[in-house]
């Protein structure tokens, strides 16, 4: 209940504040690759808290669409946690109760 209200005043709030305006916020900003570029980023296996970055709550991988790097680095990237989930470095998954 109470979060239905706080919600319906967010909502009032942004209609309020678009006065017209038809600027759309996508959902991620930065476009390209952070492994490519000017100053790439180091891909490590043994990086675990580079590679939870691209993990889910769940420890899913994060699909590209969402991630944004390219389709080379995401394969390295695929390697690379699939490598530290067997050395458990990362989890494979959360604990099943
Ligand atoms: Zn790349």
């Amino acid at each position: 209940m109470r979060k239905t209200s706080e919600d319906k005043g967010r909502f009032d709030k942004d209609d309020f504040d678009k006065g017209g305006g038809g600027e759309k916020r996508s959902f991620s900003k930065r476009r390209g690759c952070r492994f490519c570029g000017d100053s790439p980023q180091l891909l490590d296996y043994k990086d675990k808290y580079l590679l939870s970055n691209f993990t889910s709550e769940r420890f899913k991988i994060t699909p590209r669409r969402i991630s944004g790097i390219c389709a080379k680095h995401q394969r390295t990237l695929t390697t690379a946690i699939k490598r530290s989930r067997h050395l458990a470095i990362l989890a494979y998954t959360t604990a099943q109760n």
